[in-house]
């Protein structure tokens, strides 16, 4: 692709380098983004951004929080005996979605793979 703007093709590139999205798609929300309000884009951007910087690791399930614990380890109402272990944050979001859990979770942050070299040494074993 040629690009008569460097600033247009560092931006390409940057969303290029998403999972899934390749030159062409990338290309097609970058021109989307530039028939935006700059303060949409400076909106969306920042969002991106403090997303980024701000966001934690809940202390008790490993989950992502916005503080030391979780909104589902902080609710009360739920069950915190009963904890449902899972490889990654996108499975407590699966199960979430379905609103039959009224537990708790620990996510693993992987599984244990040996011809990957990923014992449980690098899971979130120890902070159980
Ligand atoms: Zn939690």
């Amino acid at each position: 692709m040629q690009f008569s703007s460097a600033l247009l093709e560092s931006a390409v590139n940057e969303f290029s380098r998403l999972p899934g999205i390749g030159k062409k798609t990338a290309l097609r929300l970058v021109l989307h983004l530039l028939k935006q309000d700059a303060s949409q884009v400076t909106q969306f951007s920042e969002t991106i951004a403090r997303m980024r910087n701000e966001i934690r690791f809940c202390k008790r399930c490993c989950n992502v929080a916005d503080a030391d614990l979780c909104t589902i380890c902080s609710n009360t109402y739920r069950q915190q005996q009963t904890i449902c272990v899972v490889e990654t944050i996108r499975d407590v979001i699966a199960i979430e979605s379905t609103q039959q859990f009224n537990g708790t979770y620990h996510v693993l942050g992987g599984i244990i793979s040996p011809l990957d070299g990923v014992g449980p040494d690098q899971l979130n074993i120890d902070s159980w």
